[in-house]
């Protein structure tokens, strides 16, 4: 089987399938310490792309709540107690990957949900470790928890899916790393939605055949932003690409906080399909439960979060979050404003580090009124 670098994993790893890198790779950050669950993403995409027959349990978009929320139920538990403890030393995974755990030319170690699994999308909302007791306060870390975690599909760097199919239905975009499944070649042996650790693939019965988030590529073939990453009330996402023919570039937002500072984390990188939905860890979260999902790099992204105030262009970069629909590749700080440029170098945002205040006088002298609300 042929080895690639895996460089979430810091090593080399077994794939089935080998490939050049994407021209360049899409990719998504998520802030969970600003996510509010109000699940406008989640209806922006159900509206536009899976409000069909057949497509009733289907959220390629969905926010659930950590750590009993999840959909379908319990789809990384059921993976994890399947596989040994992820193993890291000095930032190398030293345990074995989905594609490793079977040995070479096995298909990935997986499991594919039951109907039932999906028949509550948002089971645990808001359920929290524990109750506080009159009079608590919580510092750094809370001793009782929850946050919410949106999830997409990843477009894996190795997805799983692509190596699963026998079919060869499932495949990776080589201009932008987009992973989709060709309709017409998918026979709905369901083998992706068996093999994606993160349950991104579904089965839709009605066409019997097995489909998954789309990247948004017809926006993005424009320059746009998701659908899921345009409505975010929140502004907790940032969309772009990252650089695969050299070295992270530190005016590209996304290469800048992933790949540079290290700021935003993958997603059960330990499974090894490179995923590509980068996560701001929540800071008020035990590290024991982060470092499960996000790997060994969380206590220091919660330093660099908690430090952000004197870190202005890692600041400045988070500033730019949700402020164009256009896709930023480049961007820098003038003074006292982040600016950001689209991918046809048009200037798109320009974000004040302070918000200006106004102060509006009691008494309008223009039309000879007095301003009761004048906040
Ligand atoms: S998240 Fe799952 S469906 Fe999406 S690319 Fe990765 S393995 Fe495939
Ligand atoms: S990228 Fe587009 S298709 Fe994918 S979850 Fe977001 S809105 Fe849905
Ligand atoms: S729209 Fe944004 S803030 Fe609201 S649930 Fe989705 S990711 Fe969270």
């Amino acid at each position: 089987m042929p080895k690639r670098f895996n460089w979430q994993l810091g090593r080399d790893m077994e794939y089935t399938y080998d490939g050049p890198p994407p021209a360049r790779q899409v990719a998504y950050i998520f802030d969970t310490n600003k996510c509010i669950a109000c699940q406008t993403c989640t209806v922006a995409c159900k509206t536009c792309w899976t409000s069909g027959k057949g497509q009733e349990h289907i959220f390629w978009n969905n926010v659930e709540t950590k750590p009993y929320g999840g959909y379908p139920v319990g789809w990384d538990l059921k993976l994890l107690e399947q596989s040994d403890p992820a193993q890291w030393r000095d930032g190398k995974l030293t345990s074995l990957t989905i594609f490793e755990t079977d040995g070479a030319g096995k298909p990935p170690r997986g499991h594919r949900p039951v109907p039932d699994d999906y028949a509550t999308p948002n089971l645990g909302e808001d359920d929290v470790t524990g109750l506080a007791e009159l009079g608590q306060y919580f510092g750094d870390t809370h001793p009782m928890w929850m946050f919410y975690l949106a999830r997409i599909c990843n477009h894996c760097d190795h997805p799983a899916c692509v190596a699963a199919c026998p079919r060869k239905a499932v495949y990776k975009r080589p201009e932008d790393g987009i992973v989709l499944v060709d309709q017409e070649r998918c026979r709905g042996y369901q083998e992706c939605v068996k093999a994606c650790p993160y349950k991104k693939v579904f089965y839709n019965i009605i066409n019997r055949a097995s489909e998954k988030c789309i990247g948004c590529y017809p926006r993005v073939e424009q320059g746009e932003v998701a659908f899921c990453v345009e409505t975010c009330i929140g502004k907790i996402r940032m969309h772009g690409f990252l650089t695969t023919d050299g070295e992270p570039r530190e005016d590209n937002p996304l290469d800048y906080i992933i790949k540079v500072r290290k700021l935003a984390l993958p997603l059960y990188s330990q499974h090894g399909t490179g995923p590509n939905v980068y996560y701001i860890p929540p800071v008020h979260v035990p590290d024991g439960f982060l470092e499960q999902l996000f790997g060994p790099g969380v206590e220091a992204s919660k330093q660099l979060y908690r430090n952000l105030g004197s870190d202005k262009k890692l600041l400045g970069a988070l500033l730019l979050f949700g402020a164009s629909n256009r896709i930023l590749t480049r961007f820098e700080i003038q003074g006292e404003e982040a600016v950001g440029w689209d991918v046809d170098g048009q200037e798109v945002a320009r974000v004040p580090f302070v918000e200006p205040i106004h102060h509006r006088p009691h008494y309008d002298d223009r039309y000879d009124v007095y301003r009761h609300n004048t906040a």
